[in-house]
């Protein structure tokens, strides 16, 4: 497999406030895509882009979850 390409450049990943634009474009090619955004969306804590989703996208994901 691919080395992933958040390992490159975490900064550009996983900081609050970050602009997701490149690492949207990045996780998309990514094998691990799928699972990386279920643990994004798993874990309120992290910052940044997981699995190509922003805190805001993965927030809402959230609110649709609970209330469901
Ligand atoms: S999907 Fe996850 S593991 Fe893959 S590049 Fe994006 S942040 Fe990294």
């Amino acid at each position: 497999m691919e080395p992933l390409p958040c390992r490159a450049d975490p900064d550009a990943y996983f900081r609050s406030g970050t602009r997701p634009a490149g690492a949207r474009l990045l996780c998309a090619g990514c094998g691990y895509l799928e699972a990386c955004a279920a643990y994004g969306i798993g874990d309120a804590r992290l910052a940044g882009v997981w699995g190509g989703l922003t805190e805001g996208e993965r927030r809402a994901l959230r609110r649709r979850a609970t209330a469901a």
